[in-house]
């Protein structure tokens, strides 16, 4: 599933790419990627808005819309599920396969394509509004985090991947950033300290900043079908993906040495979950 890196760095290539381009039509293949309203009422409120921007907050993109007699932009709000795939391909060329919807915006058109359906469009704001501070586009500080994580007595990692607490951590992200901040994810969140609140807050900015750039370097392709993972995925194509594991601290390396200490890295269930941590690093 794709997390906050992952969305932005989607979010970066998309914008320059659909940005004053008029919608003119939206086809939707599969009706149950657009809820709770039907597609009909929301393909006729869209049909023919100018994308003014592509905005992310967590893990939700939408694209900000405006019709030309009313000047209040609106978002289309769109999140990718599991599997959901954005790109923008020549309007003439061949859609793809799970194609779920196109927005065909004159000679190209973004293509949603989701073989698991989990993936959404709305016009729907509630979902974006009930999200926790986003720790790359609002200010984030110390106190932010402090207070959205609380005296819960649920686990910290529990905490850090519900999307009303922290805006855009999944399970990858959440495993990370408790490595580089040397806390244990089974820690109950209410006996955090100032200290370590600091040092997770420190972790949490650098690691995503760290692959949000990491994966404005990769070489993506929006078009083809075999690549079209590489997109927000962080590479299946030339050994992109390899490069991308690697650069994990815990995530997917159970049974492997930790980096900072060489003991054994560790996998566990947590809030039914595959959660790696490294035993000494993370003390609870
Ligand atoms: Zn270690």
């Amino acid at each position: 599933m794709p997390e906050l890196p992952e969305v932005e760095v989607l979010r970066r290539y998309l914008d320059p790419l659909v940005s004053g381009k008029r919608l003119c039509e939206l086809r939707v293949f599969k009706s149950r990627v657009v809820r709770p309203e039907s597609s009909g009422k929301l393909i006729a409120t869209v049909k023919g808005c100018r994308v003014k921007g592509v905005e992310r907050r967590g893990k939700f993109l939408w694209l900000n819309l405006v019709k030309s007699r009313l000047r209040t932009p609106f978002p289309l709000v769109i999140h990718l599920g599991m599997t959901g795939r954005l790109f923008v391909q020549p309007s003439a060329a061949e859609l793809p396969r799970h194609v779920t919807a196109v927005f065909r915006l004159g000679r190209e058109s973004l293509i949603f394509k989701d073989t698991r359906l989990f993936g959404r469009i709305t016009l729907e704001t509630d979902s974006i509004e009930q999200l926790g501070p986003d720790p790359i586009t609002d200010e984030f500080l110390v106190s932010d985090l402090q207070s959205a994580i609380g005296k819960s007595a649920q686990p910290v990692k529990v905490r850090l991947m519900n999307q009303r607490v922290l805006a855009g951590l999944g399970n990858i992200y959440a495993c990370e950033v408790l490595h580089r901040a040397g806390i244990s994810p089974f820690m109950k969140s209410s006996d955090l300290r100032l200290a370590k609140f600091k040092e997770l807050h420190e972790a949490i900015v650098s690691t995503l900043a760290r692959q949000v750039e990491f994966g404005m370097s990769l070489d993506l392709d929006f078009i083809g079908e075999t690549t079209g993972d590489g997109l927000f995925y962080f590479g299946s194509r030339h050994g992109q993906a390899r490069k991308s594991k690697e650069r994990f601290r815990v995530y997917g390396r159970a049974g492997e040495p930790c980096g900072i200490c060489s003991s054994i890295i560790k996998r566990a269930e947590l809030g039914k979950r595959g959660t790696f941590f490294c035993v000494k690093c993370q003390k609870e």
